[in-house]
């Protein structure tokens, strides 16, 4: 059983990434954006509070999205392990998922670290075109991650693996299941 967390900017590839790995690892894929977008998309209370939040890039208050990962976790497919893209993305989130976890007796197995260059995903994102994918709202994503998010690579120092993100889709996700397997 595995239960990972994945990290790296904005543009990353963190979503194609998390797809296939948990594919491959027979996980369930837990994607705060995805879940946030789907909020939103279905016009729920949840994604008419949240709305604004996505528009400008900032990340959502953690009460609201702690409380949603939480009731993700407790569904029962998490319990064949977990693949988190996007979650935590600051301190506070990591204290509360250490917690939640502990709570039955569980822990990360490992932090997995998409390493990109600041150029190299502004363009990929520009040419993606989501919503939010406009030049200052770009800045403003990755301005939050190196604030909030980039600290979390110290936090989790004892179990991350960092691996690079630059190149094919699949050479990629070969790239992680290897540094995965090297460290067990
Ligand atoms: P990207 O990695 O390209 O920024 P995501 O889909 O992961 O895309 O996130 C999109 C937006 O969803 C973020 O800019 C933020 O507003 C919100 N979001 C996602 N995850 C979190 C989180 N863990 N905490 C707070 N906000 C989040």
């Amino acid at each position: 059983m595995t239960r990972l967390v994945l990290v790296g900017p904005p543009g990353a590839g963190k979503g194609t990434q998390a797809t296939a790995l948990s594919e491959k690892l027979g996980i369930s894929h837990i994607s705060t954006g995805e879940l946030f977008r789907a909020h939103i998309g279905n016009e729920t209370e949840l994604g008419k509070r949240v709305k604004q939040y996505l528009d400008g890039g900032d990340l959502v208050p953690d009460e609201i999205t702690n409380k949603m990962v939480a009731e993700r976790l407790a569904e029962p497919d998490s319990d064949n392990g977990f693949l988190l893209d996007g979650f935590p993305r600051n301190v506070g989130q990591a204290e509360m998922l250490s917690k939640v976890l502990a709570e039955s007796d569980k822990k990360l197995d490992a932090v997995v670290q998409l390493q990109v260059d600041e150029d190299v995903v502004v363009e990929r994102l520009l040419a993606r075109g989501r919503a939010d994918d406009n030049e200052e709202v770009i800045r403003n994503r990755q301005q939050v991650y190196r604030a909030e998010t980039a600290p979390l690579l110290d936090y989790y120092r004892d179990i991350l693996v960092t691996v690079d993100g630059v190149g094919g889709v699949d050479e990629i996700t070969n790239r992680v299941l290897s540094a995965l397997r090297d460290r067990t």
